[in-house]
């Protein structure tokens, strides 16, 4: 079949037609890949900044078809139309067993080693092991993941916009209603307006915040945090954000902040431009060796709090459908994120602009044969 495949740190992606997919074992259900988004985090995978064993087919965002089921597979039937979680849930271990499958330590273990629950990848080429981006590797016609990765969906939905809720849509939604419980009538600040921070703020528009402001660097990102609800904006080049913030709120600063680019400078900026006893919500992924530095007197006296988010504190078989049924009432837009569709072999291409923030989300969408 055909896939790309990441060779190494810094390289290029490569397209080939000789990439081999195993057939679903046990738990397992193999999926037909029909649109897969290209995120920020690929990006990272690419310049070394998220590791993930190499050589690997990226890719974590996606919406599919299910191809065939592996022995003891209950949930989806071969036709079924999905999404896929890039935190597929165990539903047994201790994290998933109390509510937060966002943590399933059976996953995580799986992710690390760049394959499935047991570490084995279902990709390879010429008999050598191709590594599996968190149990998805959705730049492929076909991938085989857990049964706890895919989420059914009505057939009347649009597999290329339900491809976003595999991670953009999630995270950013997801960060606001579950991992700040943003309340009505909240003030938002919103670092990085890419495709995980225009979900922030289209999260923070269901919440009922009434002021959000949206930061980035370049006018047309900021041009479209306009359109999805942003009522502020600063462009951080010619003002220096904190002092905005506060500007914009009575010289408190914001109810929350969410910090969706993952630089330790920005992280700090975050922090800051939250007002006393207000909360700062890290969502962009860093550098592992990344650190960031805050005076120690201030989480106290301030009684400023910080909170990490991992996809959105989702439960993605609850919250998948909850944002599908947004969508049709109109509260959610998913087309809108989509800015350029791009063929398979364009994949460099895809990388690039995002890279260059001219696309909210590039899609790929997987050629059938
Ligand atoms: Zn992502
Ligand atoms: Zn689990």
């Amino acid at each position: 079949m055909k896939g790309a495949i990441l060779p190494g740190i810094g390289k290029e992606l490569e397209v080939v037609d000789d990439l081999e997919v195993s057939e679903p074992r046990s738990g397992e259900v193999k999926v037909r890949i029909h649109t897969t988004g290209v995120c920020h985090s690929d990006l990272s995978v690419q310049n070394g900044t998220i590791i993930v064993p190499l050589p690997a087919v990226l890719g974590h965002e996606a919406s599919g078809v299910i191809e065939a089921v592996g022995p003891g597979v209950t949930s989806v039937q071969p036709g079924d139309h999905v999404i896929l979680s890039f935190v597929p849930e165990c539903g047994k271990c201790w994290f998933c067993v109390r509510g937060m499958p966002n943590l399933c330590e059976v996953a995580t273990t799986g992710i690390v080693r760049g394959g499935l629950y047991d570490g084995q990848s279902p990709f390879s080429r010429k008999g050598e092991r191709i590594n599996q981006m968190t149990e998805c590797g959705t730049f492929a016609q076909y991938t085989v993941v857990p049964e706890g990765g895919v989420v059914k969906i009505p057939d009347d939905v649009p597999l290329e916009d339900a491809a976003l809720l595999g991670c953009g849509v999630t995270t950013g939604v997801g960060a606001v209603l579950n991992t700040a419980k943003v309340e009505e009538g909240a003030s938002v600040a919103v670092i990085g307006t890419g495709g995980v921070g225009l979900n922030v703020i289209q999260g923070s528009v269901i919440a009922g915040a009434a002021k959000i402001i949206a930061i980035d660097l370049l006018d047309n990102k900021l041009e479209m945090a306009k359109q999805f609800g942003a009522t502020d904006v600063v462009n951080a080049s010619k003002q220096e954000p904190v002092s905005a913030v506060k500007q914009m709120t009575e010289g408190r600063g914001a109810d929350y902040s969410f910090e969706v680019i993952g630089l330790p400078s920005t992280q700090e900026q975050a922090f800051r431009m939250v007002r006393r006893g207000g909360c700062a919500v890290l969502v962009g992924v860093p550098k592992m060796t990344d650190m960031f530095q805050i005076q120690a007197f201030l989480p106290v006296f301030e009684e400023k709090t910080i909170k990490g988010c991992w996809y959105g504190s989702a439960r993605p078989h609850l919250d998948m459908p909850k944002l599908l049924d947004l969508y049709k009432a109109g509260r959610l837009k998913l087309r809108e994120l989509i800015s350029k569709e791009f063929e398979l072999d364009q994949i460099n291409d895809a990388f690039a602009a995002l890279e260059k923030g001219e696309v909210a989300r590039g899609v790929i969408r997987m050629p059938e044969s």
